[in-house]
């Protein structure tokens, strides 16, 4: 498996997001890349000032960290953490069973294929830090700094921001803060392309046709995973 730099996994990040095709297309890169520096920016930041252990950054911070084995996924779609902002200074929670699935593929992948991610709970714990920090020290918050233009009329323009510049910021920001080697939205991405493999293990032994490896995944379903037509496949959120 290749696993992609955090240009090709911002892009992929940017073409889920809903309102991809409103960012001009000669603007999209330019997009990422401030959002990869935001975050890594940010991350130094705090390093800095509060060190770089998650547990303890959001300690020092006073927001609460819920590890429940509750799960908040919805659909096909994966949630492995989430930050509420309600009550302040809002609060982390992280569903242990989806970070389970992230550790075993961590396990099966971290030495023959993966670069070093590091911690599945760390790394997602950095991650919804991001949020916590994004926008307090007075920047405009990640998902805002490129509004982009859903209807105009005159010289009034009604905009929106890009939810999806927000994680790609907060996948760079959890890159600098642990010191890995690949942003981790690529261990978002291997842990749905191995719930996929399962799916089709599983749709193979059903209906006696050969039963894929799942470990060696047809690079079609990788390449697919986040589409608009890929609603039924696995994805993070
Ligand atoms: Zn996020």
């Amino acid at each position: 498996m290749r696993l992609s730099t955090p240009l090709d996994i911002g892009r992929q990040l940017l073409a889920a997001d809903a309102l991809y095709n409103r960012v001009p297309v000669g603007e999209r890169d330019a997009c990422i890349a401030a959002a990869l520096d935001r975050g890594t920016s940010l991350a130094m930041a705090v390093r800095d000032a509060w060190g770089t252990d998650p547990d303890a950054i959001a300690a020092g911070r006073g927001v609460p960290v819920v590890d429940t084995e509750s799960s908040a996924d919805f659909g096909t779609t994966i949630v492995f953490a989430n930050y509420a902002t309600r009550p302040l200074p809002g609060c982390i929670f992280l569903y242990r069973p989806a970070i389970a699935r992230a550790e075993a593929v961590l396990a099966r992948t971290q030495i023959a294929v993966a670069p070093r991610i590091g911690s599945a709970r760390a790394l997602y714990l950095a991650h919804e830090l991001f949020h916590h920090f994004d926008g307090a020290d007075g920047a405009l918050p990640a998902a805002r700094c490129h509004p982009v233009t859903l209807l105009a009329f005159g010289r009034w323009r009604w905009t929106s921001g890009l939810a999806s510049l927000a994680e790609i910021a907060a996948g760079a920001f959890a890159q600098k803060l642990l010191g890995l080697r690949t942003h981790p939205h690529a261990l978002d991405l291997l842990v749905c392309e191995s719930l996929e493999c399962e799916s089709l293990v599983r749709e193979s032994l059903a209906s006696d046709s050969p039963v894929p490896d799942p470990l060696v995944c047809d690079p079609p379903v990788r390449d697919h995973w986040m589409s608009d037509d890929s609603r039924e496949r696995p994805r993070a959120a």
